[in-house]
């Protein structure tokens, strides 16, 4: 028999390179992840431009972040990656071949303007005779037939549309070809085929929009101010069709009561939709939420099902959009929208929660569509898909498609939002990159900067750009005169506005400007340095500037968002902030950067199905790693679970993960292991374990994953502990799989959902819990068809195609009653078995009494008190409820803030074995872009300690947060260790001798700041 490592020599080397299909947040997240792991990517998409529906959204809950505003530095980087080939108005034809080594073959769609020559300059849309409805507005606006899609458009290229143009559609016109300065449009261009061969396709189509105009009761599309939430979306947007005022289309009226009706196109049988779309309940809370913000004076109301406010702090968004925020939630299915003729107005029909027939007058209603598959799964990529359409994918491998080398991931395979989206494009780019790792490098091209140009000796030549951000700055604060005041400053030798700096030809432009200046500092005067730091950064070094002549001013947070109602202020303030970052701009130097070294093995804290799939995938990449496993053996909390939603046995599934964790030459297995501390940084970290006679051993690796899992809410209610017939659910599932039997003849089995979740305490839902319920009432059912099974719960959140279980159980005949908040039901000991007692909310409060035989409690998942000794080891933060927090919700959800650590499962928030997998998968993923590199970068902006001013007091040693600095004996001073530092600056504040010094935050260059505001606000 030939082994492994034979039969993987007699194969062909995989191809080193990755289709990625679909270019939204999922596609262009695979696409970033696979350039930095080494590979070649095309990223295909078939509208003219990448960014998906995020592109779209206003703002994205529940942060209420600008979306937009995290969304452009990723597709500018897309972009500007030369291992990353964007194509857009391109489908796939045909997938040949097999893992490793694949031909596609693809069609490009003629745009009819060279991408390489356009500047976007809009000279083209303005001569354009022939309008048409604009997609990027989802239709709300009209536009014309050539145009850039929308502003941070990548490319940011115009394209014809071949439909509208009057060239194209009748030989006339051709004013585009006339003013065209670049001489970019080509009517010549034609479809063509082309063949990529790359080793691995990810596919990231996203989804549909559900037709609203399908549900023809609700009027869309009839009545024009019944609108869809994509619409909606636009409305909010700044940059939307009414610049974020929200008016009514059929008036321009500003509204004043404002409806949601939830579900539309989810949960609904008769569309052939009967899965819950998952993001609607939380992006209605938001867009009622930023309406309110933006009019203060709106009412608005959800009429909703379930409140599925399942995620990492959804349930207190949705608590304080109700408690505090104005919003109103109404339970209760819509059943019809009609129009009042005069006013344009529209009556709601709708059943209230005591079973009565109501209406209400609205003056705005908004349609919350569900999510629908995407095109392309079958017929271009040739995926299985399941009865939804979607593709389809196992429990326990949930990227992996039905065909090998085909990973899938994001709404294409089940509706869901950006972090789960983000994580399992993270997570298939990892996995792209286990079959492929052998060729990891071998098409890369390297980014290749001018060289760095030394400007020490010359005078500071300032370069200020204004930014408009849409109407998010221009729409407030006086831009044109902020760039007036710009230019006249000291240093200044070029100021202007732009209406998008961080767009991506924007970025280019800024080159240009740098070259033709002589510029040698930058500032701009935009947004958050958090998000766009890097980019602006990233443009000034590949223009041949060191990267740390940067400075960055935040106009929008700090003048535009918070002082719209006072434009006047808001400028003269964004004055002082230029005013400020242009006298530091002038006095910044050239920093160096640094490089370590990087120990080429992971660790994997938590031996749990998150833990053990981590380490399976770093091995899977050729990575050594050691878990570490506090238990005697490993599993974690999967040992309890006997069966998932999907009826797959876990405990068959635990088994085989086990085996081939212990079969796995290249992770070292340590149980009965407790981290006792760690040092060191990324790329170079020291863990100290020890066992329990207090043996320990030392571990140097490169990267840490944190998989320390959560645990199961202990209940002290409902009589649990007094009365055996009152268990748990994990005690059902024990029962059901070891002694089925035991539940035959029980009446009034009775399970009581959120115990120990959704409280004071514990203000979160664990997720999982509605799920295991109905989960375990359809098997009770199965084993005793003729027992009565309630499930007595506030909301059910069977997100995703948990719905069909939902509807399933209720027409197996399991009763479901609903409580209110704070109407706990009561359960007490009886003669004859439990007595439980629940105000039935949908009888208006009505008590029912259940004779029972067996109470069941879906108890809640709690952090893992480890967490609390674990966290300051690592350096990393918990939230308030004992979960890790992540360095991003939506962009970095497996990272933490501090490099080189990442996290995964129920360390991080309750979640499904499914959601834990793809999350370990994520993690390991992005470990493996640490450890797969040889050298690590290390950040120029740190603080460094002069020796001889240094008195050795060891204050700063006692303070640094990230234990950078130790004191040298030798030399009787302190002194940095580069890699650590993360220039916090709490070292140079402390120090009394004036010894240490932040570099880029020099004591002359804050200052000069504060000098420059003070003089400023004499202005
Ligand atoms: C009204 C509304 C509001 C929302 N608000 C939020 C929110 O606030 N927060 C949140 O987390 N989530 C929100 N969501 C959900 C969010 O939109 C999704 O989670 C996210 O966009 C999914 O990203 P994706 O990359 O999987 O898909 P998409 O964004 O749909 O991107 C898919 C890309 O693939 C391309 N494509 C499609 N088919 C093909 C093909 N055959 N070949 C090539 N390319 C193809 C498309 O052109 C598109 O660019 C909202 C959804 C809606 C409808």
């Amino acid at each position: 028999m030939t082994s492994k490592a034979e039969k993987r020599q007699t194969l062909k080397a995989p191809i080193g390179a990755v289709l990625v299909m679909g270019g939204g947040v999922g596609g262009i997240q695979a696409s970033l992840e696979l350039a930095d792991l080494g590979y070649k990517v095309y990223l295909l998409d078939s509208s003219p431009s990448v960014g998906g529906v995020m592109g779209m959204l206003d703002k994205t809950f529940p942060t209420n972040e600008c979306s937009m505003c995290i969304l452009s530095p990723k597709m500018v980087e897309v972009a500007s990656n030369q291992n990353i080939e964007v194509i857009t108005l391109a489908d796939v034809l045909s997938v040949e071949g097999e893992v490793g080594n694949f031909e596609v073959k693809i069609r490009v769609r003629p745009r009819y303007v060279d991408t390489e020559k356009c500047t976007g300059c809009g000279d083209c849309t303005a001569k354009c005779p022939a309008k048409i409805t604009d997609a990027y507005n989802a239709g709300l606006s009209m536009t014309r037939s050539i145009r850039v899609p929308f502003p941070q458009a990548v490319p940011g290229a115009a394209v014809i549309d071949p439909e509208s143009c009057r060239f194209l559609t009748k030989g006339k016109c051709g004013n585009c070809i006339k003013v065209c300065q670049a001489k970019a449009i080509d009517f010549e261009q034609k479809e063509e085929e082309r063949l990529l061969k790359v080793g691995a396709v990810i596919a990231a189509p996203g989804y549909k929009p559900f037709d609203a105009s399908r549900k023809t009761e609700y009027g869309y599309k009839v009545y024009r101010n019944v609108i869809t939430s994509l619409e909606f979306e636009r409305i909010l947007a700044a940059n939307g069709p009414t610049l974020g005022r929200v008016v009514r289309p059929s008036d321009g009226e500003e509204v004043k009561k404002l409806a949601f009706i939830q579900c539309v196109g989810s949960r609904d049988t008769t569309v052939g939709n009967g899965y819950c779309s998952s993001v609607c309940c939380m992006y209605a809370t938001k867009q009622a939420l930023i309406a309110k913000e933006h009019l203060r004076s709106i009412e608005p109301t959800i009429f909703f099902i379930d409140m599925r406010a399942y995620g990492k702090d959804f349930e207190k968004y949705y608590n304080s959009a109700e408690a505090k925020q104005g919003v109103r939630y109404v339970r209760g299915l819509v059943s019809g929208v009609r129009e009042k003729q005069r006013h344009k107005n529209l009556l709601l029909r709708y059943l209230d929660e005591a079973g009565s027939v109501r209406e209400e007058e609205f003056d705005l209603v908004v349609l919350s569509i569900g999510l629908e598959a995407p095109c392309g799964l079958e017929e271009g990529l040739g995926l299985e898909t399941n009865q939804y359409n979607f593709a389809r994918v196992d429990s326990f491998t949930p990227v992996l498609s039905s065909r090998e080398g085909v990973l899938v991931c994001g709404a294409a395979q089940e509706p869901k939002d950006i972090p789960d989206t983000v994580t399992q494009a993270t997570a298939a780019a990892g996995l792209a990159s286990q079959s492929l790792h052998e060729s990891r490098g071998t098409l890369l091209t390297k980014q290749d900067h001018p060289p760095e140009r030394d400007v020490s000796g010359e005078e500071p030549r300032v370069g200020a750009i204004v930014c408009r951000c849409g109407s998010n700055i221009g729409g407030f604060v006086d831009v044109s005169s902020v760039v007036e005041y710009a230019s006249k400053l000291p240093g200044v030798v070029f100021a202007e506005e732009r209406i998008y700096a961080c767009s991506q030809d924007a970025q280019e432009w800024i080159r240009q400007v740098v070259d033709e200046y002589k510029l040698n500092r930058l500032v701009v005067a935009s947004c958050t340095p958090r998000t766009h730091q890097p980019l602006f950064r990233e443009t000034l070094r590949s223009a041949g500037i060191n990267k740390y002549l940067f400075e960055m001013a935040n106009i929008r947070e700090h003048c535009s968002w918070v002082h719209m109602q006072e434009p006047e202020r808001a400028t003269r303030k964004a004055k002082y902030l230029v005013k400020m970052a242009i006298e530091k701009a002038r006095r910044l130097e050239q920093l160096p950067e640094g490089e370590s070294d990087v120990t080429p093995r992971g660790l994997v804290i938590g031996g749990g199905v998150a833990g053990m799939n981590a380490a399976l995938n770093l091995a899977g990449s050729g990575l050594p790693v050691y878990l570490v496993e506090k238990d005697g053996k490993l599993g974690g909390l999967a040992r309890n679970i006997r069966f998932n939603s999907r009826g797959d046995d876990v405990q068959a599934y635990l088994r085989q993960l086990i085996e081939k964790v212990e079969r796995e030459e290249l992770i070292t297995v340590f149980t009965s292991q407790m981290v006792k501390d760690v040092s060191g940084f990324i790329g170079q970290f020291k863990t100290l374990i020890e066992d329990p006679e207090g043996r320990e051993t030392l571990l140097e690796h490169g990267a840490i994953i944190v998989a320390t899992g959560g645990g199961q809410y202990q209940p002290e209610e409902y009589c649990y502990g007094q009365d055996e017939r009152v268990i748990t659910q994990w005690q059902l599932e024990d029962l059901l799989a070891g002694e089925p039997d035991s539940v035959k003849g029980r009446h009034g089995i009775v399970m009581i959902q959120c115990v120990g979740s959704r409280e004071e305490a514990r203000p979160y839902c664990s997720k999982v819990c509605c799920t295991e319920a109905v989960k375990n009432a359809l098997a009770l059912k199965e084993i005793s068809p003729e027992s009565e099974v309630y499930v007595l719960y506030r909301d059910i959140r069977t997100y995703g195609f948990r719905e069909d279980l939902y509807r399933e159980a209720r027409e197996a005949g399991v009763i479901f009653v609903r409580f209110e908040d704070g109407r706990q039901p009561r359960v007490a000991v009886a003669p004859r078995g439990l007595r439980v007692e629940v105000e039935d909310a949908n009888l208006g409060g009505e008590t029912v009494v259940i004779e029972s035989d067996l109470v069941v409690l879906s108890t809640g998942i709690t952090a893992n008190p480890d967490n609390r000794e674990l966290a300051p080891m690592l350096k990393v933060p918990r939230n308030a409820e004992g979960f890790f927090l992540e360095a991003h919700m939506k962009l970095r959800p497996v990272d933490f803030a501090t490099d080189g650590i990442f996290v995964c499962g129920l360390a991080h928030a309750p979640k499904s074995i499914e959601e834990s997998v793809s999350q370990a998968a994520a993690a390991a993923a992005r470990a493996e872009s640490v450890l797969s590199k040889k050298k690590i970068v290390t950040e120029g902006i740190i603080a460094t300690v002069d020796s001889e001013l240094c008195s050795g007091c060891r204050l700063c040693v006692s303070l640094c947060p990230f234990e950078a600095i130790n004191y040298d004996e030798h030399a009787k001073a302190v002194v940095v260790n580069s890699s650590l530092c993360k220039g916090c600056g709490t070292c140079t504040a402390v120090c009394t001798a004036g010894a240490s010094r932040l570099q880029g935050f020099r004591s002359d260059q804050i200052f000069e700041q504060i000098e420059a505001a003070a003089s400023a606000w004499k202005e």
